[in-house]
């Protein structure tokens, strides 16, 4: 029997973002396209999920529903960057690695690699 594990990073583009500006951490979060612009989120942020922000939701929709939400434009150059270092993290576990998007992947682990051996 295979086994297979599917990694998908929870919140990432606005994880990132967070990380990357001590002003937006705790904060209710979208990246995504302007909300005058018929843009939708790409991502939402843990605190703006609590306003029942998800992504694919359209930004004027996000924002009627969270007034003080702040939209933040995506920045692919630098989730891709850090896509490609969690990729040796994967290649600990596996040499079998099924990228699906930045954020999310299948490893397959059916044979042990050895870590920690
Ligand atoms: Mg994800």
């Amino acid at each position: 029997m295979r086994k297979i594990i599917h990694v998908d990073m929870d919140a990432f583009y606005a994880s990132v973002e967070q990380r990357d500006n001590v002003a937006y951490q705790g904060k209710p979060l979208a990246v995504g396209g302007s909300p005058n612009t018929r843009g939708v989120v790409c991502a939402a942020s843990y605190e703006a999920r609590r306003f029942g922000i998800h992504s694919a939701m359209s930004s004027k929709v996000a924002l009627q529903r969270c007034p003080h939400l702040i939209f933040v434009s995506p920045r692919f150059e630098s989730y891709r960057a850090i896509s490609a270092q969690i990729r040796p993290i994967f290649e600990r576990h596996t040499d079998i690695i099924e990228p699906i998007a930045l954020d999310e992947a299948y490893l397959d682990v059916s044979e042990n690699k050895g870590v920690g051996k």
